[in-house]
């Protein structure tokens, strides 16, 4: 991959870890040993070929790629263009997590630690981590929230199955703020043979730029499957959704440098940015320290970090990565948003016109076709971050609100 200033303006924070005026690393002085040895390692393990070599072998072998470039016909039919759909929803368990958690672990190896720990909402970033804890043979802790716990019983029982301890977090709002409090202080207490894996490109530096690395996969593949589809490599679009950022984050990577690629980050409006239910950070967020990091944050007015609300649990976070905070301040992305409703719409749109269920996030960048002009020439690649079937309840109660019987 050719690189140039450009490149290296917009896609590498600098050596303290920031993009622009966000990013940064604000810890307790207790974790700077922890960070500094992970900022001192990263770089040197990351361009090493042996390491490469393993991580390329488990990516193709056990987590499924490359994952196909779809040109979705009946998709493109109804918007009057080209789309097409990275299949990250065909990865193992489900969603592009695992590119991620595949990378920490073997880094994780190399650094020599014996115990890994990570927060989860959701669970989908639990079951990536607990996944790969199991084909490494390591000890797993996932912190998740007394609450989330309750509501994501099928994934705390995958993380069970595959080896995992699940610990509530039983303080504040039991949810994943208060699970990641929980995981920053057993990082504090472990802190010679713990490696805590952060799921998205949020936290204390070197976790964005580290993570959006992994992800970058999902760009780099993209590049070479549309010039094989077109001849060109270069798309004229790209959308993905944003929680914390890490699958836009993979989706823009190679693309930053590309002035001429159009880069769509879709945030969850929940019930509307303006209905105090919503996650629209970009919006909404105002510079702010969350998990070790300076970005926009959802927060009022004394510094306090507003609860967010959106329909998929992935989106369902009040601030946003470092890097993407930077490409909305300098115009190199635009923020969307799209509500639960017109995340559900084009989720039922998918199923019909292409045989495929997404994920509820993914519906979120699925939604954004309605928002934008298109032309017939026009390449848009769309991020499928993941698949639907964690989300079938939610589906489920949609279609018995519309057909009651
Ligand atoms: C977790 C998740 C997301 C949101 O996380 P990002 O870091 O913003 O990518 C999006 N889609 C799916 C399917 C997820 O599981």
């Amino acid at each position: 991959m050719k690189k140039n200033a450009e490149q290296a303006r917009y896609t590498f924070p600098d050596q303290q870890g920031y993009y622009g005026r966000y990013g940064g690393a604000f810890i307790p002085e207790m974790l700077h040993r922890n960070v500094a040895e992970l900022q001192a390692a990263y770089t040197e393990v990351l361009n090493d070929k042996k390491f490469q070599d393993e991580l390329d072998l488990l990516l193709h072998d056990y987590a499924g790629r490359p994952t196909p470039l779809y040109h979705a016909q009946r998709l493109s039919e109804a918007f009057g263009t080209t789309i097409y759909l990275k299949r990250e929803d065909l990865c193992h368990t489900g969603a592009h997590k695992i590119n991620n958690t595949i990378g920490q672990i073997l880094l994780a190896e190399r650094l020599g630690k014996k115990r890994i720990i990570a927060e989860t909402g959701a669970g989908q970033h639990g079951v990536a981590t607990a996944t790969v804890c199991a084909l490494k043979g390591l000890k797993c802790i996932v912190y998740m929230g007394e609450k989330d716990i309750e509501r994501q019983a099928p994934n705390v029982a995958r993380m069970k199955m595959l080896g995992a301890t699940v610990i509530p977090a039983t303080s504040g709002s039991k949810t994943l703020k208060d699970a990641t409090n929980e995981a920053i202080r057993d990082w504090i207490n472990n802190p010679v043979d713990t490696h805590y894996i952060i799921g998205s490109v949020v936290g204390p530096h070197p976790y964005p730029d580290m993570v959006a690395r992994f992800q970058s996969v999902i760009s780099r593949e993209v590049r070479e499957q549309l010039l094989e589809k077109t001849g060109n490599e270069l798309p004229t679009h790209v959308i993905a959704c944003v929680g914390g950022g890490s699958n836009a984050a993979g989706a823009f990577y190679h693309f930053l440098e590309e002035a001429a690629v159009k880069l769509y980050a879709v945030e969850a409006a929940g019930c509307g940015i303006d209905s105090g239910k919503t996650a629209a950070t970009s919006v909404l967020g105002r510079p702010g320290i969350l998990h070790g990091s300076m970005s926009l944050l959802m927060q009022t007015e004394d510094g306090q970090v507003v609860e967010p609300h959106s329909i998929s649990a992935g989106l369902d976070y009040p601030g946003i990565g470092p890097l993407h905070a930077h490409l909305f301040d300098t115009g190199r992305a635009t923020a969307l948003s799209a509500t639960d409703a017109e995340a559900l719409e084009a989720a039922f749109e998918l199923a019909r016109l292409e045989g495929i269920i997404p994920a509820l996030e993914s519906a979120h960048a699925l939604a954004a076709l309605k928002q934008l002009t298109w032309q017939p020439s026009d390449r848009v690649v769309i991020c499928l971050s993941g698949r639907g079937d964690k989300d079938m309840q939610t589906y489920m109660d949609h279609m018995a609100q519309q057909s009651p019987k």
